[in-house]
């Protein structure tokens, strides 16, 4: 089985695949995800919401990316791609912390956090030059690095370290049903949401925030599309349920903890933009 297309194409074709004993080749058609690479479909409810991860016994056959491809695409896709590779370090960070497992169920090894470190530290060197590349439809070292980053580095990291608070908040806010915001952007602004769970020092939040916008990932809620303390909380507490991988975070992460962690978060953000 071939799947040719994003993040929801690629995660159809890896179920249907399993369930008919076929082998998956994958070839994306942009970054916005680290879907190709990763052993696992997300899977959602009827109306949007998120219901579970489908967890295979074997990861694709093999992935090809034409960054020409990515390059032609519009570019809010690859910056999607940069928010949901931005978590992998800092997940996998506070999952190895906590000894938990894998996201594959087995331990945390060293290369696994070393793929989430070089995921990170790339995105930092390349970005910004990955993205005028994209804008310009040309293909550069920086954007190649970029796609390695976002397809590679993300999903054979995250596979090998675990998710934490950051996928548990773009959880929590698919219960909102009819959310437009791409993944990887509420993923980048989830990552926001731990650091300030965690008690990061100033700089280190800053430091995040500053690459956020940089680049052009959301900030703050509004940015989301997420306003008024009913849908936090709505998030909140879906991101808490038995489960969700915030729990990987250290200490026991409450539905009240994380509301005032998420509008904390936001006022932080909020202060920055208006600097
Ligand atoms: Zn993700």
């Amino acid at each position: 089985m071939v799947a040719i297309g994003g993040g929801s194409a690629v995660d159809t074709a890896k179920a249907t695949a399993h369930y008919s004993g076929r082998k998956v080749v994958i070839i994306p058609t942009v970054a916005a995800t680290d879907a190709p690479c990763t052993g696992l479909s997300v899977i959602y409810n009827d109306d949007g919401s998120f219901d579970k991860y489908l967890f295979y016994p074997e990861n694709p056959a093999a992935v090809m990316v034409d960054t020409q491809v990515i390059a032609n695409a519009p570019v809010r896709f690859l910056v999607a791609g940069m928010g949901d590779a931005l978590g992998t370090y800092f997940e996998g960070r506070a999952s190895i912390r906590t000894e938990s497992p894998s996201l594959e169920g087995t331990g945390i090894t060293r290369a696994g956090m070393a793929l989430a470190e070089l995921c990170y530290e790339t995105l930092r060197d390349y970005s910004s030059q990955a993205i005028a590349a994209c804008e310009n439809h040309v293909v550069t070292p920086a954007l190649e690095n970029i796609v390695e980053a976002c397809v590679y580095l993300s999903g054979v990291g995250a596979d090998n370290v675990n998710c934490a608070a950051d996928h548990s908040f773009y959880n929590g806010l698919t219960s909102l049903g009819g959310h437009s915001a791409p993944h990887g952007c509420c993923v980048a602004f989830g990552t926001l949401v731990q650091l300030v769970l965690e008690g990061v020092s100033q700089e280190e939040f800053e430091d995040v925030q500053s690459y956020c916008l940089e680049v052009g990932l959301p900030t703050t809620l509004a940015e989301l599309g997420v306003s008024g303390e009913d849908d936090i909380r709505k998030i909140a507490e879906a991101a808490c349920v038995p489960g969700e991988t915030i729990h990987n975070l250290a200490g026991d992460v409450t539905p009240d903890e994380l509301f005032a962690v998420i509008v904390a978060t936001d006022a932080l953000d909020r202060a920055r933009a208006a600097e």
